[in-house]
């Protein structure tokens, strides 16, 4: 079965790319491709060749299919395809509409010409796999719209639309309609002017794209992406190829191309960024639910709470144009959230991301009130009230009073047991934890807590939900937690400990916002509110008497530092301003807490701080995938990438682990179970991960 069609227009050959969704570049197409070209180019009828794909995509690049196998490199390869096109015999012209990102992209600049189609997207994108486009586009791209477009457009991976690729000359010519038609038309003009055939690798890049010069631009340019990318190794490979375009002959440029992305395609870096674009497609795998599982309708949302999350999740529903009913206990509480509400927006409007028109657009989505009526007929209501059991039970029984059948009943609780929320209603199966993170209309994250009875339905409707309002969903089982929680909670307390031993909290922070972490834990704490974990405590520590923790967070509570909202928390803040600065009296709350458990402070490395806070996430992330909370490993890695601020480009978690090798870890925590102040239960290692290390195996497959 071809994945090329063939067809002739007179003295115009036209092929036809068709492997959907969006012709990716694997072995059969590109075969198809090649039949198709050698046909045109043996009958003496045909003058001029066009190569197109469909409205959706010319090509959207590699096929993923085929990643990480023999048969992306099979030929004729991607490369081969392309020399095909550039030295053939008869001028050969690419008709371009939707996209033509990475390898589609750079088959189009292989071909002689390029007619496009409106709205179509151009880029190169692989940086964001941590590599860089290997086919030539490094090359042939700077040749056609000059270094600086094509260097930010190499390094950032983000595309630009038809109208400004043909202002930049990567079209002739942009066609309203029949885009073949044009494209043929486009093709009949180039026969009867001669048919030339040029090829973008013979021009020169242009000196103007290089303000100051190509070595200001460039050392200006490195120097820049160094700062911008810090442990990201591609966007300087990527610069060091555009610069080969101007200053070396192509095929040089290509062979440096080329090494480059061997060279890339290998680093851990790369792996990781892969790990984390294939987690992101596993995550909405359930195993037990197929994907014609089917899904309830969502048109209309109930939010119970407008609080700091309730504001962000119904902004979550209107970006996506659900409307949205916000119910609240008092009317300044209600009023409070939809000016908050108003003013995100406003202030999105005033950076330019948003006109005032669409300001107003979702604010009339929203419709606030007091009464439960007012919500019974909504499809779905998520309730974001305060975190106590007691609180979450009059809500859901009055919800289970009120709400239609059918309607999907989800709680936004970040710890409590979504069984027993489930418990205070009389249809459980409706019930889901749909667990959003804050700020919830910005962070990516939304952990989907099954519980023992929740419909399948509901589920994959709750899937479907989050791609719809631009989340990542991932799916957790019940537990005290969840996934993200109950493994920060580790990690909080060896925060904790650390302290105890020797650290300050911007010692701790340091070391792991230079392993690349969006913030350290106590910077997190400040931000979040001190007292939310220390609620947290109260209720999880009485459960459990027994376990060690450090006593420092609940003492920054007592003396009211509760973060930037108190103006204090681990550091000290001035009025107005969100910079941390540390504090002497939390040097000396520490210092006593020492004095009282009789521990001496200790020089404790940077790299102790890095791997006890890491390996305490990677233990209790390998107790949740034993326990079946968590699917699969990279569900855990993409909860810490999409809402923990785990740097991407270190792949997650257990993505981590795996680069340090399971028995390493083990060992590692062997050492810190020495220390005469750990726990002694805290460092033995989860049965799963000591089960792989033994046997010399991954968590990731
Ligand atoms: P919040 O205190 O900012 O807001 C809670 C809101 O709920 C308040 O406006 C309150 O007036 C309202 N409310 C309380 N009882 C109500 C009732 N019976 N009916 C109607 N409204 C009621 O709290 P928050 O930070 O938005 O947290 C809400 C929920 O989200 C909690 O379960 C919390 O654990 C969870 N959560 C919080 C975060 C976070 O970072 N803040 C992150 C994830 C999840």
């Amino acid at each position: 079965m071809t994945q090329a069609h063939y067809r002739v227009d007179g003295d115009v050959a036209v092929v036809i790319m068709d492997n959907p969704p969006v012709n990716g570049l694997g072995f059969a197409l590109r075969s198809g491709i090649v039949e198709g070209l050698q046909r045109a180019l043996a009958d003496p009828a045909v003058k001029a060749i066009v190569l197109t794909g469909s409205d959706k995509a010319f090509s959207g690049g590699a096929d993923i299919r085929e990643f990480n196998s023999p048969k992306a490199l099979a030929e004729p390869n991607l490369g081969s395809v392309i020399a095909m096109i550039e030295s053939a015999g008869k001028p050969v012209v690419a008709a371009v509409a939707g996209l033509a990102l990475g390898g589609g992209n750079e088959l189009a600049l292989g071909c002689h010409y390029r007619v496009g189609r409106g709205g179509a997207q151009i880029g190169l994108p692989e940086v964001n796999l941590g590599i860089l486009p290997g086919a030539g586009g490094t090359q042939r791209l700077p040749r056609v719209v000059g270094a600086a477009r094509a260097l930010e457009m190499i390094v950032t991976g983000n595309p630009i639309r038809s109208e400004e690729a043909a202002r930049l000359g990567y079209f002739e010519r942009l066609v309203d309609g029949d885009l073949v038609a044009g494209a043929v038309a486009f093709a009949r003009e180039v026969v009867a002017g001669g048919a030339k055939r040029p090829r973008i690798r013979d021009r020169a890049v242009s000196a103007e794209s290089m303000p100051g010069g190509a070595e200001a631009f460039f050392e200006a340019a490195r120097e820049r992406i160094a700062r911008d990318y810090r442990g990201y190794p591609a966007p300087l490979k990527c610069l060091e190829a555009v610069e080969a375009s101007v200053k070396k002959p192509f095929d040089e440029g290509i062979q440096l191309e080329r090494r480059l992305f061997s060279e890339l395609v290998e680093t851990t870096e790369s792996k990781a960024l892969r790990h984390s674009f294939f987690g992101e497609r596993a995550a909405s795998k359930i195993p037990d639910i197929p994907e014609e599982t089917p899904t309830r309708p969502v048109r209309s949302a109930a939010v119970i709470g407008a609080g700091t999350m309730g504001g962000g999740i119904t902004m979550n529903f209107l970006n996506a144009g659900i409307p949205v009913t916000l119910l609240e206990m008092k009317q300044d509480a209600l009023d409070r959230g939809v000016a908050t509400i108003r003013r995100n927006y406003e202030n999105t409007a005033k950076k330019g991301r948003m006109t005032a028109e669409q300001v107003e657009q979702r604010m009339a989505l929203v419709k606030p009130t007091l009464a439960y009526a007012d919500i019974a007929q909504a499809d779905i209501v998520v309730e974001a009230v305060f975190e106590d059991m007691a609180v979450k039970q009059k809500v859901f029984e009055q919800l289970d009073a009120t709400m239609k059948p059918g309607a999907i009943l989800a709680s936004n609780t970040s710890t409590l047991d979504v069984d027993r929320i489930a418990g205070f209603t009389k249809r459980p199966q409706d019930v889901i934890g749909t667990h959003f993170f804050s700020p919830a209309n910005v962070m990516r994250l939304l952990e989907i807590v099954r519980g023992k009875a929740t419909a399948k339905d509901v589920l994959a409707t709750t899937m479907a939900l989050s791609k719809k309002i631009r989340k990542l969903g991932v799916v957790s089982g019940v537990c005290d937690g969840f996934i993200g929680n109950r493994m920060i909670e580790q990690y909080s307390r060896q925060a904790g400990f650390l302290l105890e031993e020797g650290c300050t909290p911007q010692q701790v922070d340091r070391a792991i916002e230079s392993f690349g972490f969006a913030m350290g834990p106590f910077r997190m704490g400040d931000l979040a509110g001190n007292d939310v974990g220390w609620y947290i405590r109260k209720r999880r520590y009485q459960e459990k008497p027994d376990l060690r923790y450090s006593r420092t967070a609940d003492l920054l509570c007592e003396m009211g530092r509760y973060g930037q909202k108190t103006g204090a928390g681990w550091y000290d803040y001035k009025p107005g301003d969100r910079t941390a600065h540390p504090s002497k009296a939390v040097d000396d709350m520490i210092a006593a807490e020492r004095g009282r458990l009789g521990l001496a402070a200790r020089a404790v490395s940077d790299d102790e701080i890095v791997h006890r806070l890491l390996f305490a996430l990677v233990n209790e992330g390998a107790q949740l995938l034993e326990e079946g909370i968590a699917l699969r490993a990279s569900d855990i890695d993409m909860v810490y990438l999409a809402g923990y601020g785990f740097p991407r480009y270190r792949g997650g978690p257990m993505f981590y682990a795996d680069t340090v090798g399971l028995a390493k870890v083990v060992e590692i925590m062997k050492g810190f179970a020495a220390n005469p102040n750990a726990d002694p239960t805290f460092w033995t290692p989860a049965p799963l991960l000591a089960r792989l290390a033994a046997q010399g195996k991954r968590f990731n497959g």
